[in-house]
């Protein structure tokens, strides 16, 4: 008997051992993993097929919204995120160090309108529509009615999640939207809608989305950081490629072809570097807006060293 007992304890200690071995390595390969979170949108596309090619190395983490993202990357759940710059620069001005290492994209903002208005001027009284006020579709919005003598005062306007917006244009719950794509080309190829502007009509070379960086990821493990950056740079090159963009952008998507070819034929994804002329364009336009009282300056925020 005392045997028996012997052996059932050797075997218990060794399986023991063994699952704590199992353990630790989980843990080396999850605290190795870059966490780096998105949205499911057109403009975080490169991260989609950097995470094709660098399969172990990078943890993409889908978000719902937003200020889920930013939550998230503020307390140091993800090392990085591709997200609408304006929300990285007011966590930067709160004192959370972060830095902007690359663009997710060019243009590819559109601002749609229901059939019947003809120009911005017939905006006026009508409800429109953004993602959130820290955002380039805000900005766009305030500078297109900024060129016909009009001011943001001259509309209603509504914060609705991206998903939600060419629904609520089909039900004239509201009367256009400007949001990250694909969701404005959803309205146009649905029939209810169609594009008054584009983004590059507003705003020449309006930044939007970007790759942002902890710091602390950046310091510490800053030959991880300059590899991501350069296969981000690489995933970018394959996305000049037509064929490729549309493969790519139908796996990650999943979303009717129709709307993938309107809504890709908007964006582009050659430029990566921030150009402190196009930074600091955003910048005057937060504090102009009074979005916020203060923003970081290009050189506190913007980190050229991985893409260089
Ligand atoms: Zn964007």
């Amino acid at each position: 008997m005392k045997k028996y007992k012997k052996i059932i304890l050797a075997v218990v200690i060794s399986m023991m051992v063994s699952l704590l071995g199992s353990c630790k390595g989980n843990e080396q390969q999850v605290k190795n993993s870059i966490k780096i979170g998105y949205l499911p949108i057109t403009h975080s596309l490169p991260l989609y097929v950097e995470k094709k090619v660098e399969k172990e190395n990078i943890e993409l983490v889908k978000f719902g919204s937003w200020p889920e993202l930013m939550d998230a990357l503020n307390s140091g759940k993800i090392d990085g995120a591709s997200v609408l710059i304006e929300l990285a620069m007011k966590a930067k001005v709160q004192g959370i160090d972060l830095k902007a290492v690359a663009l997710g994209h060019s243009d590819g903002n559109a601002v749609i309108v229901n059939e019947k208005i003809k120009n911005v001027k017939e905006l006026k009284g009508k409800t429109f529509a953004i993602p959130n006020k820290l955002s380039t579709h805000y900005i766009l919005l305030y500078e297109m009615l900024k060129k016909e003598n009009m001011s943001l005062k001259d509309i209603n306007i509504v914060e609705l999640p991206p998903s939600e917006m060419a629904v609520a244009l089909l039900e004239k719950r509201i009367d256009g939207y400007c949001v990250a794509e694909p969701f404005g080309a959803k309205a146009v190829v649905n029939g209810n809608g169609k594009v008054l502007k584009q983004s590059s009509d507003i705003i020449p070379n309006s930044i939007c989305c970007a790759l942002v960086f902890r710091g602390d990821f950046i310091k510490e493990r800053n030959e991880k950081a300059k590899e991501i950056v350069e296969k981000y740079s690489a995933a970018t090159e394959d996305l000049s490629n037509e064929k490729e963009r549309r493969t790519r952008a139908k796996e990650f998507l999943s979303i009717q072809d129709t709307v993938l070819s309107e809504s890709l034929g908007w964006i582009s994804y050659d430029k990566l570097k921030i150009e402190e002329e196009d930074y600091n364009r955003i910048s005057q336009y937060l504090k102009e807006m009074k979005l916020l009282d203060n923003t970081p300056t290009y050189d506190e925020f913007v980190d050229n060293s991985l893409l260089e």
